[in-house]
């Protein structure tokens, strides 16, 4: 995997702008209350490494926040027994940036190892029934060849994407030479020998990234693909590649904020971004403006769109921001009042076809084979279908789901917290989904600063997805403002 710097090398670099613009920037003693060298907007993680570089650097460095909360699309649930993850779920020791900020900041990690056996194992339920493993192979819908026709569903498309990979680094997705798999992920599979059947069932019932595969770059699914590869390649030998933080992954965002010198300013949504000669100016709902020498915006597009930037974006940057989407995910993390699968007999996770297309067992609490509380997955044109309910309907249609599968469950789910990613103002969805022929068209410009105007957040990452791409594409934006300064 290309990385930009090594954790001991971005030191060093970082010791030698420091210095050149700590020179720079010290005439300027004292400042308004509002001013500050650079305003960071967001402090999920991305805004959090920026900030604390920039901050390492000698800037004055000021972060708003529109939650009441920091972490943005990390957010851990400790509400329930075992603290459940709602957006970034694992990471693995290949994430260098984040298990660095986790020990830098004195945040536990926890290896998955010893619980991992229990998220393996799924059942798989077609029109609402229950198929057994044993009876999978001759299955009436099983669309497998012979020769794969033990494959359970979800266990297939990993593994036939990463045999088919022609991308041999993790940031060759944006090298023009593969701008010819910038097609639909369907065409792709395809063009590979895959039937309608098999990708419906091993890609659209439970689709990571759009709604189907039709709506999703190959290219962008091939990155995908070799960062999971890289991650593999560097687990540590004998240990499982998945990682947590103890007391939620949001711990690791938490002790990043408190490493600043200024505090986060939360429930400050930012409406406008203006970029003067001289200085850039950021807007709040609530009428706050704060001032500084650069800005740097780690919002998503999907809410970046909704933000007035003067000068305003153009060309296939203004493009990406409009038209590059999130991925709409809903959860509902339950507690069961009885382990029901103990009455049915069969594992509690769950692979549907269904509206619920993944049920997970979490296994968070001391004793690893205790079922600490249940997360249902709806994703793609069921999540949205979900987010035109209110909130209760969108609730009963999830448990009614559950139970029409498994009747042991009747009455003995509850739902503690409910999550719409769309539907939250902050994020607008989850991580960003690459349509095809945006990756070949769009990517290269997305990052571009706009006058005094930065901007970064997992979206614009090149060689790393999900946290540490957060992580990476903060650092380069420290640098890019440090670069300007
Ligand atoms: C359900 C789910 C599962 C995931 N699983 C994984 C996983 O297993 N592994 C992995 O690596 N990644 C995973 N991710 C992805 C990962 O969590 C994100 O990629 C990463 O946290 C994004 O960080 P960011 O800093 O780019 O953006 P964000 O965390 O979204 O930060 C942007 C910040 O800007 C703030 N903001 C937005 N608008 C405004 C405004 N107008 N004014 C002021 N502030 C604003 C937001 O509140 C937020 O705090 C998952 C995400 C979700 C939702």
């Amino acid at each position: 995997m290309s990385q930009p710097f090594s954790t001991v090398d971005r030191r060093q670099v970082l010791q030698g702008i420091g210095a050149a613009t700590l020179a720079a920037a010290a005439p300027r003693a004292l400042r308004a209350q509002n001013r500050s060298d650079v305003v960071v907007i967001g402090a999920g993680l991305s805004g959090l490494a920026a900030a604390l570089i920039l901050q390492e650097a000698g800037l004055n460095v000021r972060v708003i926040e529109g939650r009441q909360r920091v972490g943005g699309r990390v957010l851990s649930y400790r509400s329930l027994p075992g603290s459940p993850e709602a957006g970034g779920t694992s990471f693995g020791p290949g994430y260098a940036r984040l298990v660095d900020a986790a020990r830098t900041h004195g945040v536990g990690l926890v290896n998955l190892g010893p619980v991992l056996r229990y998220y393996g194992q799924r059942e798989l339920f077609l029109d609402g029934e229950h198929v057994p493993a044993s009876a999978w192979a001759d299955h009436p819908r099983n669309p497998f060849p012979a020769a794969a026709r033990e494959t359970l569903p979800w266990r297939f498309m990993g593994g036939f994407l990463a045999q088919n990979n022609p991308l041999k680094t993790t940031d060759a997705w944006v090298d023009p030479a593969h701008a010819d798999l910038d097609v639909s992920l369907f065409d792709f599979l395809k063009s590979r020998g895959l039937s309608d059947e098999i990708i419906n069932l091993t890609y659209n019932v439970e689709p990571t990234h759009g709604s189907s595969a039709h709506d999703v770059s190959a290219l962008m699914m091939l990155f995908v693909t070799s960062f999971i590869g890289a991650q593999r390649a560097l687990a540590v030998p004998g240990q499982a590649p998945f990682l947590t933080a103890e007391g939620g992954n949001q711990a690791i965002p938490e002790a990043m904020a408190a490493a600043l010198s200024n505090e986060v300013e939360l429930g400050r949504s930012v409406e406008a971004i203006r970029s003067e000669d001289d200085q850039a100016e950021v807007h709040c709902t609530d009428g706050q403006v704060y001032k500084a020498d650069r800005v740097v915006c780690t919002v998503p597009c999907s809410v970046l769109r909704r933000i007035k930037l003067d000068p305003i974006l153009t060309g296939p940057q203004a493009r990406a921001v409009q038209t590059l989407d999130s991925q709409i995910i809903n959860q509902a993390h339950m507690v069961a009042k009885s382990p029901f699968w103990e009455k049915d007999g069969i594992d509690p996770n769950i692979f549907s076809d269904g509206l619920v297309c993944s049920l997970v067992a979490e296994h968070k609490a001391k004793d690893p084979a205790e079922v600490s509380s249940l997360t249902a997955w709806i994703r793609g044109h069921d999540a949205a279908l979900l987010d035109q309910m209110p909130t209760d309907q969108a609730k009963a249609a999830i448990i009614a789901d559950i139970e029409r599968m498994r009747p042991a469950a009747k009455g003995q789910l509850e739902i503690v917290e409910y999550k719409s990613w769309y539907r939250d103002p902050f994020s607008s969805g989850d991580w960003a989904v690459w349509q095809p022929g945006q990756v070949s068209t769009l990517a290269a410009q997305l990052a571009a600063p706009n006058g005094r105007i930065h901007f970064c957040g997992e979206h614009t990452a090149i060689s790393n997805r999900g946290m540490e791409g957060a992580m990476e594409s903060g650092e380069r934006a420290a640098f890019e403002v440090l670069s300007a300064a």
